[in-house]
């Protein structure tokens, strides 16, 4: 046991110093003013241009366009140490992590150096595209569409929903219906790299019929702006589409649901990080607060909780780090990837609500940071596939894998 568990949690040289350096830059940078960036719900520009400097949003992205050309492994530990910090914080690297592995994957060469060397210093920022107003787990229901004109060019209408990093981005990876009467309806779906202005409601010139309301008010998840989009005669180029029109067009809905299982780890990661803290939150305050004439973490049902919820944590790491690696190694992960969003994001929910409890009438306060926690850890059930759709992926992948 001990030797399978050693396997999984092992960190190399590089991994042990990335974390620790992550580690401190959380400890220092976010968790001090997370509060402050939450309360005004603003965004954290500081912090963001502190994470430029340490090379955040090239983890994965190869050294030949000057990124960290590091693992999933290692970005999912990262990201981890990041969230433990903020999940926000994470959250305004995750849709661009997801952009990037889409053109690393299946971008042309041409896309690729256009964009991955700005992407791996952070001078410019992705955001991933599916969800719809009437729509977010059924994705082939998808209704914005693109049309192509005589001049080449794809005019994309209709409206998203939910875009994390929505204002602030500079490219989005938008999945559109590009032949309505496909059958099955998946084979009609392309994904466009729609490219707009960071920080501009109304877009003009280039990026003309590109509107972004105004950011979606949530009660957690602040400081990283949640918006819709909405396409109206938007313009985009055919050589635009996701590894080209001759190779990309109808392969839209294969690669997003290529990049939501990497994002899947990425949200197990940021259960685990979350869940993390909690747990360090509920073991410092167990030892400092005293009921009946002893402090709480003597009582055996509160040690009781603190067990469960260290147990939780560590297995949702464990689940997390197998998936990761079984996705470096080249082999199936698809199973594994949604076992552990789906324990890691419940794991989160559950340790932050315990943390919570443990801190009795205090937890309540925003004077704590365990209320920010509670207010936060929801958004994972959520994101990428809810736990019920996770549920629909594992259960098919092992009816699949242990086929009769
Ligand atoms: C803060 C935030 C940020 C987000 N960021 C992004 C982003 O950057 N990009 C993006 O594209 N999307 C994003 N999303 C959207 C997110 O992916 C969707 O909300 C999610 O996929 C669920 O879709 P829905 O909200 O439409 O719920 P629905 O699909 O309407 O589901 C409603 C409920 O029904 C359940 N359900 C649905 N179908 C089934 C079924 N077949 N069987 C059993 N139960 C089912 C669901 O689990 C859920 O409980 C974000 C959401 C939030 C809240």
């Amino acid at each position: 046991m001990a030797v399978a568990t050693s396997q999984f949690l092992e960190k190399t040289d590089e991994q042990k110093a990335m974390t620790e350096m992550v580690r401190q830059f959380a400890d220092e940078q976010i968790i001090p003013n997370a509060e402050h960036y939450d309360h005004e719900d603003e965004f954290p520009e500081p912090i963001v241009e502190k994470m430029k400097e340490l090379g955040l949003f090239g983890v994965t992205i190869p050294e030949e366009y000057g990124g960290l050309g590091l693992d999933l492994t290692t970005y999912a530990m990262i990201v981890e140490e990041l969230s433990r910090g903020w999940i926000s914080i994470s959250g305004i690297v995750n849709t661009h992590f997801i952009g990037s592995y889409l053109l690393m994957k299946f971008g042309t060469d041409a896309q690729k150096e256009k964009y991955l060397a700005r992407m791996a210093t952070g001078e410019i920022r992705a955001a991933f595209s599916l969800s719809e107003p009437e729509l977010g787990s059924d994705v082939q229901a998808i209704k914005a569409s693109a049309t192509r004109s005589d001049d080449g060019t794809y005019e994309i209408n209709g409206q998203k929903m939910w875009v994390t990093n929505g204002l602030l981005s500079d490219l989005v990876f938008v999945l559109v219906k590009t032949d309505k009467d496909a059958d099955p309806p998946y084979k009609g779906m392309t994904c466009f790299i729609a490219e707009k202005e960071p920080g501009v409601s109304e877009n003009t010139g280039d990026y003309a019929g590109l509107t972004v309301p105004p950011k979606i008010k949530k009660m957690g998840y602040k400081g990283v702006e949640s918006t819709e989009l909405v396409f109206d005669g938007y313009r985009c180029p055919a050589e635009n589409i996701l590894g080209g029109e001759e190779a990309g067009l109808g392969q839209g809905f294969v690669q997003m649901m290529d990049a939501l299982e990497v994002g899947r780890v990425n949200v197990a990661a940021r259960g685990v990080g979350i869940a993390q803290r909690a747990l360090e939150l509920a073991l410092r305050y167990s030892q400092e607060r005293k009921t009946f004439g002893k402090e709480i973490a003597q009582h055996q049902a509160i040690q009781f909780k603190l067990a469960d919820m260290a147990t939780k944590v560590d297995a949702a790491r464990l689940l997390t780090l197998r998936a990761a690696r079984l996705k470096d190694a080249g082999e199936r992960s698809d199973l594994e990837a949604g076992m552990a969003k789906l324990f890691a994001s419940e794991t989160g929910k559950e340790v932050v609500e315990d943390a919570f409890r443990i801190h009795g009438g205090y937890g309540y306060s925003k004077e704590y940071e365990i209320e920010r926690l509670y207010r936060d850890a929801p958004l994972l059930l959520i994101g990428e596939g809810t736990s019920e759709i996770q549920r629909m992926v594992i259960g098919r992948k092992l009816l699949q894998r242990h086929k009769i």
